[in-house]
C-alpha cells in the first residue's frame, strides 16, 4: 500500500467568478487511484460563501482525477459541489449545467498577464515599457524577461505530466502575457482540464512572488491588449453534417442569446469588447469568415469543408468559467433543430 497525496479541488461560491480552493487528505492505496476509488469529502461551506454558518457542510464529489507532478505520490482530484445529500448540485456548481455530449469538443485558448508589485511582470515601477510589436511570439530578454519563459515552460510540463491535453502555448500581445490552449473531446473535459492548468499555474508562481492576474483588462482603456479566452467548439453534426442552412440558423440562435452569452462570458467584458484590440464590440454579434474582429470567427477550413467543423466564439475572456461557458454554448447549440435543418440542405 502507498500513502497518496489527495488534492481535492473546487470552485467556491465568489461571484462574479469562482476561486480555486484546495485541501489535501492522505489515503493509502495499493496503486494511483482511479476516480471511483475516491471517497466523497466535505468542507466549510460558511468560509467559501457556499453556506451559512449554522449549517455549513458542503460535499466535495471528485470528477476528475490526475496525477500532480510536484509531490510524491500526488494526486489532483477535481470536484463538483454538491448539497449534503451528496447528490444535489449546489447553486455554485456550474459544471453540472453541462449538457452531456460525448460529441461535443471544445478548445478553450487562456490568456493571461504575470504580475509581479501590481503591475504586469516587466513593466518599469513607473510607467511602461515599449509598446506592444514586439512581445506576440516574441524571443529575447527585453521581450520576455528572464523568469517567465521558465515558468510557462514549468506549468507545461506539470500540465502534460497530469494528462491534461495542452495544444500549444505562446508570449502575447502586451508584455507579462501569455497564452496557452487545451481541447478535449466531450462536453466537460477541456473545462476541467482548464481549471486544473489553472490551478497548476497559481500554485506554481506562489514560489515566484508572481500572481496570475486572469483579468480581462488589467490596464484599462490604454493601448496594451486585454486577455480572453477564445471558446472553439463542434459538435458531432457541426463536424460531419453541418451545411450553410445549419450554419446559419445557429448564428440566429446565437444573436437571440446575445445576452446569456455575455452574461457568463466573464465580468467586465465591456472594458475588453470594444471593437478595438481585435474584439467586436459588447454590444454587437457578428460571425465572419477569418475575422478577429467578429464575435464568431469561421474558419476558412470550415467554409471550405461545405459548413462543417468547428467555430471560434471570440467574447469570453480570460476570467471566464469554462464550465458556464461551455453550458450555454450547448444550450444555444440545444435550441437548433437537426432534422429540420439537415432535411432542407
Ligand atoms: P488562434 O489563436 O488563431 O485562434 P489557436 O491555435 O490558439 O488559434 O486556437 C485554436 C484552437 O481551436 C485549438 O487550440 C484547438 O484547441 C481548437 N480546435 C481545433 N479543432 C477543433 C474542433 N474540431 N472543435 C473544437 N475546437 C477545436
Ligand atoms: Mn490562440
Ligand atoms: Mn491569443
Ligand atoms: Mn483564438
Amino acid at each position: 500500500m502507498t500513502k497518496y497525496k489527495l488534492e481535492y479541488i473546487w470552485l467556491d461560491g465568489y461571484k462574479p467568478v469562482p476561486n480555486l480552493r484546495g485541501k489535501t487528505q492522505i489515503k493509502e492505496f495499493e496503486s494511483f487511484p482511479t476516480l471511483d476509488q475516491l471517497p466523497l469529502w466535505g468542507f466549510d461551506g460558511s468560509s467559501t460563501q457556499q453556506a451559512e454558518g449554522r449549517s455549513s457542510d458542503c460535499v466535495l464529489k471528485p470528477v476528475a482525477v490526475f496525477p500532480d507532478g510536484a509531490r510524491t505520490n500526488g494526486v489532483l482530484v477535481m470536484c463538483e459541489v454538491m448539497m449534503p445529500d451528496g447528490v444535489t448540485p449546489h447553486e455554485s456548481n456550474t459544471r453540472a449545467t453541462i449538457l452531456d455530449d460525448s460529441g461535443a469538443w471544445f478548445g478553450f485558448e487562456q490568456e493571461y498577464f504575470f504580475y509581479k508589485d501590481g503591475r504586469p511582470l516587466g513593466f518599469p515601477d513607473k510607467g511602461y515599457p515599449a509598446p506592444q510589436g514586439p512581445y506576440y511570439t516574441g524571443v529575447g530578454y527585453s521581450n520576455v524577461g528572464d523568469v517567465a519563459r521558465q515558468i510557462v515552460e514549468e506549468h507545461l510540463d506539470l500540465c502534460l505530466y497530469a494528462g491534461i491535453n495542452h495544444e500549444g502555448i505562446n508570449a502575447e500581445v502586451a508584455k507579462g502575457q501569455w497564452e496557452f490552449q487545451i481541447f478535449g473531446k466531450g462536453s466537460k473535459k477541456a473545462a476541467d482540464e482548464m481549471w486544473m492548468a489553472r490551478y497548476l499555474l497559481q500554485r506554481l508562481t506562489e514560489k515566484y512572488g508572481i500572481d496570475i492576474e486572469f483579468h480581462c483588462k488589467p490596464l484599462g482603456a490604454t493601448d496594451w491588449n486585454g486577455s480572453g479566452m477564445h471558446a472553439n467548439f463542434s459538435t458531432e453534426y457541426m463536424r460531419t453534417v453541418g451545411g450553410k442552412e445549419y450554419f446559419e440558423a445557429l448564428m440566429k440562435a446565437f444573436e437571440l442569446a446575445v445576452a446569456d452569452h455575455i452574461a457568463v462570458y466573464g465580468p467586465d467584458n465591456h472594458m475588453r469588447l470594444t471593437g478595438h484590440h481585435e474584439t467586436q464590440a459588447i454590444d454587437k454579434f457578428s460571425y465572419g469568415i477569418a475575422d478577429r474582429g467578429a464575435s464568431i470567427r469561421v474558419p476558412h477550413s470550415f467554409v471550405n469543408n461545405g459548413y462543417k467543423g468547428y467555430l471560434e466564439d471570440r467574447r469570453p475572456n480570460s476570467q471566464g468559467d469554462p464550465y458556464a461557458i461551455a453550458s450555454q454554448i450547448l444550450k444555444t447549440i440545444s435550441t437548433v433543430p437537426l432534422a429540420k435543418a439537415s432535411a432542407a440542405a
